[in-house]
């Protein structure tokens, strides 16, 4: 690796494998503070291609393409954990990578990702890995009922399936294909929360505070960020955690950690994202350092600063289901109203053609108080028909 100590100073171009909305807001960041930015997607009307200096259109192992990236960027960063650790790699031998392909590697599998977390010392799910008959024959009842989850590449939901017994296991990785899975306990939930950490080349460690998300089928809907959001040592307990993660990894760059806060009080750590997250998109406009401009700082070299929370937010996830009435025609969903709300920010990412399920923006609520932030929150999410929380 070359360069791997020198800052990167605005002026220079950073790149970012994959094109979607976490790249695009990563290119708005790097381009505030004066960075050329640059795109790597095989979608020609990607979020971030739309918005980025340079957009190389290949797939992410075309060696032309990577070669054309690592030409023009400095330093190359991820907005996906999907990206072939082997492309991370091919750029790393020419440019500074951050995160580093080993650690995108442990993150796109959940079984290396969940000895990853019991190596650092931080409880996840009592767990097997089903990647043969035999293991699926030596299940234990004890992680009856369960989910059974592809090891790789599920997002959003997609790629798990809940079983309750035996049978429905066997049937459930029928259906998988037979692929690498990871049969977890089904825990009983009394919440779930994550922490966005940012670690610099020099080992430095800041975070954001931690985030009550709201998930509906599946897909994240709902984060709130206020003191008192989660029991204090709780809030201690997830940030602790995710910063040794981080360390465990010898990290470089922008990390979510997910939890689970069981019905006992109790803290598991469900899994992680080598990325800024949905989850932190609030620090757009709540905090004085984004998750994205940790992202930036990071990948440049440049100093991390403990980001300070200054307004108590909510985030809306705006899915392409708000496109659509209940007769599912068609409609723009009312922006002028929602914006008429005091403290809305309204992120929406440039995609063509909303799907239900689809994530087509968010809306960013901040206020004075929690109170005065959930307030209009309940009010924008009941004129964009997204169900009161
Ligand atoms: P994804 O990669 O799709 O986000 P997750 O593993 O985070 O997959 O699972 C999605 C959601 O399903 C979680 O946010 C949680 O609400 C629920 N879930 C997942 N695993 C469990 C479990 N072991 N027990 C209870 N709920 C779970
Ligand atoms: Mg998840």
């Amino acid at each position: 690796m070359k360069n791997e100590k020198a800052v990167i100073l605005p002026g220079a171009t950073l790149g970012v494998m994959g094109g979607g909305q976490l790249g695009r807001m990563f290119a708005h960041a790097a381009q505030r503070m004066g960075y050329f930015t640059a795109v790597l997607d095989p979608d020609a009307d990607s979020p971030a291609g739309l918005v980025s200096h340079h957009h190389i259109h290949t797939d992410y192992l075309d060696s032309d393409g990577l070669g054309r990236l690592a030409q023009l960027c400095a330093a190359i960063t991820t907005e996906f954990e999907n990206v072939p650790a082997r492309a991370l790699e091919t750029l790393a031998a020419q440019r500074p990578v951050a995160p580093g392909a080993d650690a995108v590697a442990i993150a796109q599998d959940r079984a290396r990702e969940k000895a990853h977390f019991t190596r650092c010392g931080v409880p996840c799910a009592p767990h097997a890995l089903i990647e043969t008959r035999e293991q699926l024959a030596a299940v234990t009842d004890d992680l009856l009922p369960g989910v059974l989850k592809t090891s790789r590449l599920g997002y959003d939901g997609k790629g798990q399936l809940r079983v309750k017994t035996r049978e429905e296991l066997t049937a459930a990785w029928d259906e998988l294909k037979h692929v690498a899975c990871v049969l977890e306990k089904l825990l009983p939930l009394a919440a779930e929360c994550s922490v966005i950490v940012a670690r610099g080349r020099d080992g430095q460690v800041v975070n954001l505070p931690p985030q009550l998300n709201l998930h509906r089928g599946g897909i994240l809907a709902v984060t709130e960020v206020h003191e008192g959001n989660l029991p204090p040592a709780r809030a201690a307990e997830a940030v602790a955690s995710a910063r040794a993660i981080a360390e465990g990894l010898q990290y470089v760059g922008v990390l979510c950690v997910e939890f689970f806060v069981l019905a006992d009080g109790s803290l598991v750590v469900n899994e992680m994202a080598p990325r800024p997250h949905n989850s932190g998109h609030y620090s757009m406009d709540a905090c004085d350092v984004s998750q994205f401009d940790l992202q930036v700082r990071a990948l440049a070299g440049l100093p991390l600063t403990q980001p300070r929370q200054h307004s108590p937010a909510v985030m809306l996830n705006l899915l392409g289901d708000l496109w659509f009435t209940h007769g599912n025609d068609e409609q723009t969903p009312p922006w002028d109203e929602v914006l008429a709300l005091p403290g809305t920010h309204l992120h929406l990412y440039g995609k063509q053609g909303a799907r239900k399920g689809r994530k087509m923006g968010h809306l960013n609520i901040t206020g004075p108080t929690a109170a005065a932030a959930r307030a209009t929150a309940l009010q924008a999410a009941a004129l964009l028909g997204i169900e009161a929380f």
